[in-house]
């Protein structure tokens, strides 16, 4: 099963996405999170896409579409995969779909998920990320056990420098620009499901479970 998933900044991607891996055993593939991690490590990558990312716009597609392409032709891939922040340019999508089609496959969901923008301000000031496995909560909806540690890992968890509300502001609108445009590339493919990104997560779980079968 091949599975994008489509929506705002902080509209639940990687929260859904988390799930949808562990249920459908599948890898997860967060490009931000392959981002945050090559800053982390100091790598040439990392740099220069902390210049972007710090300012809420979008890391070039030349350094985004070949890291992709190469996770996943992986092996942990060979059962499908949901990508979580990528493909958000058509070019990228375009990249992905000619890179599946040169062995015979494509996507098999593109799962949009939908929360307007007044509810996702509200939302990213209450993120807190973990640097260190990639594992988010917010401080209202979804809170670790022991405040600002991380359940999973044990590192501390932090607000991200690019989910200040400045930061989101910019975000949103490069989001409407960029990416939106995207659920009509995916609805024409037929392959486009929209869930309500508004309900409580394990509802908004349900109802992509619905959709993907259990
Ligand atoms: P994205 O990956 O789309 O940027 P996240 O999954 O990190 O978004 O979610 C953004 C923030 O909103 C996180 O703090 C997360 O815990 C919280 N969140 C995710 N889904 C919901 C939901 N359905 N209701 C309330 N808060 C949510
Ligand atoms: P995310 O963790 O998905 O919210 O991504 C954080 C930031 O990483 C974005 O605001 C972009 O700067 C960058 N980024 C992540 N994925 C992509 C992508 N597919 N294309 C371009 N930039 C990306």
């Amino acid at each position: 099963m091949k599975i994008i998933m489509l929506g705002a900044p902080g509209a639940g991607k990687g929260t859904q996405a988390k799930q949808i891996s562990a249920k459908y055993s599948i890898p997860h593939i967060s490009t931000g999170d392959i981002f945050r991690a090559n800053i982390k490590n100091g790598t040439e990558l990392g740099k220069k896409a902390k210049t972007y990312m710090d300012q809420g716009a979008l890391v070039p597609d030349e350094l985004t579409c070949d890291l992709v392409m190469d996770r996943i032709q992986q092996d942990d891939c060979k059962n499908g995969f949901v990508l979580d922040g990528f493909p958000r340019t058509i070019p990228q999508a375009e990249a992905l779909d000619e890179a599946l089609k040169k062995v015979n496959q494509s996507m098999d969901y593109a799962i949009d998920v939908d929360v307007p923008d007044e509810n996702i301000v509200k939302r990213m000031g209450g993120r807190r990320a973990c640097l260190s496995c990639g594992a988010t909560y917010h401080i209202q909806f979804n809170p670790t056990k022991v405040e600002g540690v991380c359940d999973a890992c044990g590192s501390k968890t932090v607000l991200r420098d690019d989910d200040k509300p400045e930061t989101v502001k910019k975000r949103l609108t490069v989001y409407h620009d960029q990416t939106q445009p995207l659920i009509n590339f995916y609805d024409n493919k037929g392959i486009l499901k929209t869930v309500d990104g508004t309900q409580d997560l394990n509802k908004v779980f349900e109802d992509i479970v619905a959709i993907l079968g259990e």
